[in-house]
């Protein structure tokens, strides 16, 4: 059993419960599809949780944006005033902070992996097969099928995992998006049939929710899980920040 966490945006908060269901559940395996910091006021402390516990870390489009200013283009205020924030929490003139640069700067947005003995190797994006790092797979893209079919088209796997939309569910080639539920938090997967399986998101999910979300992976089943945690802890947190919008803070308990 491998669990796949994703967006976990700086919220230590949520990422503490996530590992103390998956503590309770014990899995051990644990993947990363990037957005470590982001949004959130606790940019240290889940990039410390993550080195610690996760045996593979993607790197994210907000990631990249604190690594570049480049990779920033095109992010709306509130994304660049938490980049601001996340690079002042860690500044880089601190050696105390350098181990936590060189570990951002080796994450890559792609990577495929060996879930488990005899399991097929599966892919893992932070965002698209396409575009791994940027581009967005929401659950309306059914509507443009061509964008759809060339990310199938793209993927070298059969099975590709993303995160980035926040969004929980997944797309079964030539079918719409199926949102992950409580009523239907679990895929069976067809042989031979190919999936873009999105895993949620554990520190920012914007499917309605606010608890966070995470996936799990046994070689044959993928199943959502959806755990509560301290999301007005997590509000306060931003709230209390120097710097970071209170939008970002509200949003969580929306789950928007
Ligand atoms: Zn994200």
């Amino acid at each position: 059993m491998i669990a796949l966490i994703s967006d976990l945006h700086a919220n230590i908060e949520a990422l503490e419960a996530a590992f103390a269901d998956l503590d309770a559940l014990g899995v051990e395996r644990i993947v990363c599809l990037g957005d470590v910091i982001g949004y959130g006021a606790s940019p240290r402390e889940v990039v410390e949780l993550v080195r610690a516990r996760c045996q593979v870390c993607l790197l994210g489009n907000h990631d990249a944006a604190l690594l570049d200013d480049r990779e920033a283009f095109g992010f709306n205020e509130r994304a660049l005033t938490a980049i601001d924030f996340s690079r002042r929490a860690l500044d880089p003139e601190q050696e105390r902070n350098w181990a936590i640069w060189d570990w951002l700067g080796e994450l890559v947005p792609a990577m495929a992996v060996n879930p488990g003995n005899g399991d097929e190797e599966i892919q893992l994006v932070h965002a698209s097969p396409r575009d791994p790092l940027a581009e967005y797979l929401m659950p309306g893209v059914t509507k443009t099928p061509e964008k759809l079919k060339a990310n199938f088209d793209a993927a070298d796997h059969r099975l590709t995992f993303f995160g980035h939309t926040h969004h929980p569910g997944w797309f079964a080639e030539g079918a719409e998006f199926a949102r992950a539920t409580d009523d239907n938090d679990r895929l069976v997967l067809e042989p031979d049939r190919r999936y873009l399986i999105n895993v949620g998101s554990v520190g920012q999910p914007r499917d309605g929710d606010p608890r966070l979300g995470y996936a799990l992976f046994d070689g044959q089943t993928v199943r959502w899980r959806r755990v509560e945690y301290d999301v007005a802890a997590s509000r306060r947190r931003i709230l209390d920040a120097d710097g970071l919008p209170d939008s970002l803070g509200e949003r969580l308990l929306a789950g928007r």
